[in-house]
């Protein structure tokens, strides 16, 4: 099947294009209309189909691969493998949804599941969505201050959470930090379940805290009915990253959800049943919900969830699990990759990957040396995707299930089935050329998939996402240009544009010129005000060898820019640091680096991964550039 033809009729024929793909999965009762969009720009996808996103990716399995793996917890941090064939998972997620209607659980309730990436994680959330209650998982990362904030939005019944979470070794207990979170939230849940996994003590409120083991034996042989949901009732909240104040919780729903990921499992990662998925994402993430746990479970795939370093015990982890399960397909981050780049790549060729076909790559910019340094590495294609929260699934990528796939460096492709994108001009409102830049806008209605309104605020709903242009457009607020071909070019987010002396820049566009210097390992680049030209480009930059000369590789990387951007990027500082501030998902943390490069404060400081790095960029600082003045 060409692409071509497939998304044209996406897009022409989108009713009789979505009731075909609908069929991938099961409804207890067909729907009665594939679109309504009388209230724009909401819309119901499959209206009046009745379906259950538990009984997709478990019950329809257990007659023809019930003695399959669906999921493999794979932990570094525990030492230790969890491996559940479908009938497993179902006879599990049966005695946690029995153990759930026993805390007075039911359909529309909320629970909030705040717990590492385990295969307890994920059975949790599939019990929620077998009894048809809404489940906002929250970062196992995150602190008890994002934690009060979700659970006063959500305002759930129940809490699941673990004894502890673990990361490069350290146990982080987190019971205390639910106990915090709750004594300041508004609305507490009426009960803590916590499962245990044996790494910290906990302790418990009476009357309010409940250990999940016991309850795990009373209702072992549980038989819980699935609830059927009609397909546009939520499924989950998940609040959106790295935004100031109040998180929006994106809400989702449940059959235009299950039919994009059957959609997509095929089509774009190119993974059918039986196959092995390894998606190295969080289940915190939309990442983690979308291709660890409901995509390859709706395809009847294997889906693999990793708790640990990607370099711990060593390096070649990630691909010493490809070779044990035969993963087909790999899901991943840039930011993981710049991670192993500082790494020899004989410890990916020491691993038999014959079974992989694909890497997958989404969440920031793919900058080329990246690209350039995996591809090389692994001999596999590697392919961007372009995505976000609000979307549940890719916007624009490659496609190997439909014959789509050819690479143009730099960008992400082609725009996935029913996304209608369109790039506009910021200040006109009217559509660019091809070539030109503008703001990247999704024509509605939505696909099948995309959030359906922001959790218990259609206002808000609205006025993030459709208030931009005249037209009610769907914002992304990236920055992108798209060429003759189509492809379009990421450019970064609106927010992250900087303006030198009346030039418009993105710092996408620095960056990856800085990072197109051999001796870089990853650059940050951030607009810092100047009495004269408004704004001038500051970079921070990682180098590959920690010994190397970082003056002389700091002034060449100012001459790289000035080469390929012209003198209007040229940075006017260049920092030279062992690590870059980074959010646990991996997004650079630019607005705090630009508080401290302007001696401001660095502000919420609570998503950052590793507060070295800020310590770091720091002394930097204060010892002055390493180029420029
Ligand atoms: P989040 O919802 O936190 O995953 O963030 C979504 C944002 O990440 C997008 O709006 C983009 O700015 C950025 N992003 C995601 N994927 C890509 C990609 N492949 N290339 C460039 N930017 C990306």
């Amino acid at each position: 099947m060409q692409y071509e033809d497939f998304y044209r009729r996406s897009i022409e024929s989108p009713e009789e294009f979505w009731a075909e793909q609908a069929q991938a999965i099961h409804w207890h009762v067909p729907p009665q209309e594939i679109l309504d969009y009388s209230n724009p720009p909401f819309r119901k996808w499959f209206v009046g189909g009745q379906t259950n996103l538990c009984y997709n990716a478990v019950d329809r399995h257990l007659e023809e691969r019930g003695d399959q793996l669906a999921l493999v917890g794979w932990s570094t941090e525990t030492d230790s493998v969890r491996e559940l064939t479908f009938r497993e998972l179902h006879r599990e997620v049966n005695t946690f949804a029995a153990a759930l209607c026993s805390l007075g659980v039911g359909k529309g309730d909320r629970v909030v599941i705040y717990m590492p990436h385990t295969v307890d994680a994920a059975i949790a959330m599939l019990a929620c969505a077998r009894i048809g209650a809404v489940h906002s998982v929250v970062f196992g990362g995150f602190a008890a201050h994002n934690l009060a904030l979700r659970i006063d939005d959500a305002q759930p019944k129940v809490l699941v959470c673990a004894d502890a979470g673990s990361r490069g070794g350290k146990v982080i207990p987190f019971k205390p930090l639910v106990d915090e979170a709750l004594a300041r939230a508004q609305h507490p849940p009426v009960h803590v379940l916590v499962v245990s996994r044996d790494l910290a003590e906990v302790s418990l409120q009476p009357g309010r805290d409940l250990v999940y083991a016991p309850l795990r034996e009373i209702h072992a042989d549980a038989e819980v009915p699935v609830e059927w949901l009609e397909s546009n009732e939520p499924s989950y909240i998940l609040y959106t990253s790295g935004t100031t104040g109040k998180p929006k919780g994106v809400q989702r729903d449940v059959g235009g959800y299950a039919v994009a990921l059957a959609l997509s499992m095929w089509s774009i990662y190119d993974v059918r049943a039986g196959q092995v998925m390894f998606s190295t994402s969080d289940i915190g993430w939309v990442v983690g919900h979308s291709y660890n746990v409901y995509g390859p479970l709706i395809a009847g795939a294997t889906s693999i969830l990793y708790e640990g370093l990607p370099t711990s015990p060593d390096p070649g982890i990630w691909w010493k699990i490809c070779e044990r399960y035969g993963v087909r397909t790999m899901f991943s981050s840039p930011t993981a990759v710049r991670v192993l780049k500082k790494q020899d790549p004989e410890w990916l060729r020491r691993h038999d990957l014959s079974k992989l076909q694909y890497l997958f790559l989404a969440g920031e910019p793919l900058d080329e040396p990246t690209a350039d340094w995996i591809t090389s590495a692994l001999g596999k294609p590697v392919i961007d995707n372009y995505w976000q929260t609000e979307t549940g699934w890719p916007v624009l990528t490659l496609m190997p299930g439909v014959e789509l796939k050819q690479v143009k460096l730099g960008s992400p492709g082609l725009p996935s089935p029913g996304y209608r994108l369109r790039v506009i001009d910021e200040t006109t409102g009217e559509d660019v050329g091809p070539g030109q830049k503008g703001v990247l806008a999704i024509q509605p209605p939505l696909p099948p998939g995309c959030l359906t309104t922001v959790w218990g605020n259609d206002d808000r709903f609205i006025a993030s996402y459709f208030s931009h242009f005249r037209e009610q457009l769907y914002s992304s607020l990236d920055w992108a240009i798209r060429d003759e071909d189509g492809y379009t070019f990421i450019l970064g987010r609106t927010d992250d544009v900087i303006n030198v002396a009346g030039h418009r820049l993105g710092t996408r566009e620095i960056e990856e010129s800085v990072s197109s210097h051999p001796a870089v390992a990853e650059a940050a680049v951030i607009g810092v005000h100047d009495e004269i030209k408004g704004q001038v480009p500051v970079v921070f930059a990682t180098l590959r060898q920690a010994d190397g000369d970082a003056a002389e590789t700091a002034c060449q990387m100012m001459r790289t820019v000035t080469e390929q951007l012209g003198a209007v990027a040229r940075p006017s500082r260049v920092y030279v640091v062992g690590a870059l501030p980074k959010t646990r998902s991996g997004k650079l943390l630019r607005r705090s680096l630009q508080a401290l490069a302007e001696h401001r404060d660095p502000g919420d400081l609570s998503t950052l991964d590793d507060p070295n790095a800020l310590e770091e960029v720091k002394r930097a600082l204060e010892r002055g550039a390493d180029a420029g003045n």
